[in-house]
């Protein structure tokens, strides 16, 4: 069976890692998740000490910063391993201040453009179907209401052993970087045309799993690729 691409957009929290984690080990394709390379990027810029909203100075940081997603899935930052220190509830909000900025963008898009170049790539996040891999051939957007997705952001937490605020904080974090990706001028967070909208508000990981299983299935089977 030939192999596809498949794009998961959504707004923060949707289970879009965790989806595509999932599809990824039942289809044996890689999952590259965008949004740590946003929080790599804010990460670092945090440590250096930079103003997060100073596009020279984090894409001069950019020039000289590597960032690799194994396929296990850790982060991995200048050589190290960075996959719990991101995921701060901190790290969510500088990321998505430094993911408005346009030079900023190019830089990791191309990155991601680059990754993915040969097909049987799940990539997560909020302009993938839009902007990085307008091709694929299988665009989903995933949603959920706020109050249900800070709910699952809070047992993450938990369960991660992350530190974590509590719901109320989480949900209106969440709302906040949900304005800000909706209204940023590059790029912003949008359905593609051609991609299918899943709301998981009732649906537990399986049943939205198995939902994009059948779409890639239905292509794949359709197009003979
Ligand atoms: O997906 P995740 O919540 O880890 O992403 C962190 C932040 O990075 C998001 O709030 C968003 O602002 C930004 N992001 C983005 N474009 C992507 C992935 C993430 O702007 N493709």
């Amino acid at each position: 069976m030939g192999r596809i691409n498949i794009a998961i957009d959504g707004p923060s929290a949707a289970g879009k890692s965790t989806i595509a984690k999932m599809l990824g080990s039942r289809l044996n394709y890689i999952h590259l998740d965008s949004g740590a390379m946003y929080r790599c990027t804010a990460y670092k810029a945090d440590q250096m000490g930079l103003d997060i909203e100073d596009e020279a100075a984090i894409c001069k940081m950019l020039e000289d910063t590597s960032i690799v997603l194994t396929e296990n899935g850790d982060v991995i930052l200048d050589g190290t391993c960075v996959s719990k220190e991101i995921r701060t509830d901190a790290i969510s909000q500088l990321a998505s201040r430094v993911s408005k900025l346009e030079k900023v963008r190019a830089d990791l898009v191309a990155r991601q453009m680059e990754m993915a170049k040969d097909k049987g790539f799940i990539m997560d996040g909020r302009d993938i179907g839009t902007v990085v891999l307008k091709d694929a051939e299988v665009k989903v957007f995933l949603t959920a209401t706020a109050r249900a997705r800070a709910m699952r952001r809070l047992k993450q937490n938990n369960d991660q052993q992350i530190a974590t605020s509590d719901l109320e904080t989480i949900e209106k974090e969440i709302e906040e970087r949900d304005y800000r990706d909706t209204h940023r001028a590059a790029s912003p967070l949008k359905k593609a045309d051609d991609a299918v909208e899943i709301d998981s508000s009732n649906l537990c990981a399986e049943e939205v799993l198995d939902a994009i299983y059948a779409l890639v299935l239905e292509k794949i089977q359709k197009e003979d690729f």
